[in-house]
């Protein structure tokens, strides 16, 4: 388990408190972006890497996804988007991106989005890339269109993937603020509305040399797709955990005929803590992550299906009051949808397990 060093678990539940709790409804009714959230948690060394080994990283980031995941996942998932998009450029040669940026977005004092679903599902046999990538001075040419790409902003920076003049891929990661990039807001989800998504159209947007990550993405996804994916688990964790604390405030229900369910929360909580340990041991026992690929999909799988499980059982739970659009069984019913349909998603999974 990580020291309470690392993990400073006060701090944490202070910007919680102070930066979060307030606004998860607003996050959730009216599309607001918990910038500032994020921005604290950089602040108060919450995405440092520095003298850490990759393990210690590892399981401090997951348990700060999982920790706000309890509380908001829509806020969880923008979180996930900064630690994705740190990941690239800690395994990155990129002297650049690794000394001007990274620190940066280490501190909290920038932010940043992935747009690799689109490449993961490519690398799965599922699509064509969307992005083209054509050989210019001093860089690259790239154009194209990727649907969503979430944790977005002014002077904020994201991954990408483009084929170049289909030979070879690269990735890069792109400024906001690029001349050429277009960026079109999302909202009118069933959920995530807040999560600052965007759908971004590059129009021969110069890639200058000092934001390539790599020139063999082939290779270089191999590398950091397990953090992504490792990630991702912690949200359904988080949200697990709090529809099982809602099924029990809903214990004297109408006399108690809760217990009649054929769901209870004593069920969700064996599970999920097996799946928590799961996680943690794959997180803190190996360096060699893609050796345990398999078993992290496995593990991405089984938290998305209970997961789904845990909310709807909350809302059977809660009855009437989770019937409001506004509740917090209904939001988090809404939002675990999305861990649904995230790359990769359930039926991707399903696919890659299969092989
Ligand atoms: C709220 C939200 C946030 C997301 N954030 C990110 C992110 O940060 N980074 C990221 O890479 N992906 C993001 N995605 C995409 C997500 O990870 C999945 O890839 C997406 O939900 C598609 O799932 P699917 O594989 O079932 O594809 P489907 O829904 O079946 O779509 C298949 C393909 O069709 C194309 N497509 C789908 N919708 C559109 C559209 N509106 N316009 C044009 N083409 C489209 C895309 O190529 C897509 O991959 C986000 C999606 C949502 C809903």
């Amino acid at each position: 388990m990580i020291s309470e060093e690392i993990m400073k678990n006060d701090t944490l539940e202070a910007i919680i408190q102070e930066y979060l709790k307030p606004y998860v409804r607003k996050i959730d009714s009216e599309a607001y972006y918990a910038k500032k959230y994020l921005l604290e948690l950089g602040k108060a060394g919450f995405y440092h890497s520095e003298q850490l080994s990759i393990n210690e990283v590892l399981l401090r980031e997951i348990a700060v996804v999982e920790k706000t995941a309890k509380y908001c996942m829509t806020t969880a998932f923008n979180l996930w988007c900064q630690l994705a998009s740190m990941t690239y450029l800690r395994y990155s040669n990129n002297s650049y991106l690794k000394e001007e940026i990274l620190p940066k977005l280490e501190k909290g004092e920038l932010l940043g989005g992935t747009g690799l679903s689109n490449p993961m599902k490519f690398y799965g046999g599922m699509e064509e890339l969307h992005l083209k990538a054509t050989r210019t001075e001093g860089g690259y040419l790239v154009s194209g269109a990727l649907p969503s790409v979430s944790n977005l902003d002014d002077n904020h920076w994201f991954g990408i993937v483009a084929e170049v003049e289909g030979a070879q891929r690269l990735m890069a990661y792109v400024c906001c603020d690029a001349e050429g990039l277009r960026l079109k807001e999302k909202i009118g989800y069933l959920g995530l509305n807040g999560s600052a998504t965007y759908a971004c159209q590059f129009k021969n947007v110069f890639i200058p040399e000092k934001w390539i990550i790599s020139e063999d993405a082939d290779t270089f996804i191999e590398q950091v797709r397990p953090a992504f994916v490792f990630y991702q688990i912690p949200l359904g964790l988080g949200v697990t955990a709090a529809a099982i604390r809602s099924i029990h405030r809903a214990r004297a229900k109408q006399g108690g005929c809760n217990r009649y369910l054929p769901i209870q929360a004593t069920e969700l909580e064996q599970e999920l803590e097996a799946l928590q340990e799961q996680t943690y041991k794959l997180a803190g026992e190996t360096n060699n992550f893609p050796s345990i690929w398999k078993e992290l999909l496995q593990t991405r799988l089984d938290v998305v299906n209970l997961t789904s499980k845990a909310v709807h059982a909350n809302m059977v739970h809660s009855g009437s009051a989770a019937y409001i659009s506004k509740s917090d069984p209904a939001r988090r019913l809404r939002e675990s949808y999305f861990l649904i349909n995230l790359t990769p998603t359930v039926r991707h999974l399903e696919k890659l397990l299969s092989r």
